[in-house]
């Protein structure tokens, strides 16, 4: 099975700048929970970088070009060089992917919200 750029579902399901899931969630294709997601930042000033959102499973997937959250920091083994459109090389990471973006999130609800 090859990777389809058609994951606009993937796109409608999460907000990463609001409150992001845990990872793996179900996918909005084929029901497996083998939805992951990563992003890169590439720049640090600007915070801009990338975006994936991909099933293992039926190989759907979504990427752009984001203005990546402040609550983000890259995975550290991920090698910026090996990146692209496609989620082959992030897909092969997944399970570390996913233990990264878990802790972040963790983190990111200990975080002193002002009041409303
Ligand atoms: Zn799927």
């Amino acid at each position: 099975m090859t990777w389809n750029d058609s994951g606009d579902k993937f796109e409608q399901m999460w907000n990463i700048n609001q409150d992001p899931m845990k990872v793996p969630y179900i996918c909005p294709y084929c029901n497996e929970k083998e939805g992951h997601m990563y992003m890169h930042v590439y720049n640090l000033k600007t915070h801009r970088g990338g975006l994936w959102l991909w099933c293992s499973a039926c190989k759907q997937f979504f990427h752009s070009s984001v203005y990546v959250p402040t609550w983000w920091s890259n995975l550290p083994i991920v090698d910026e060089n090996q990146l692209s459109a496609f989620p082959q090389y992030l897909d092969a990471l997944s399970t570390r992917i996913d233990k990264h973006i878990n802790q972040l999130i963790s983190n990111k609800k200990h975080l002193v919200l002002p009041a409303k």
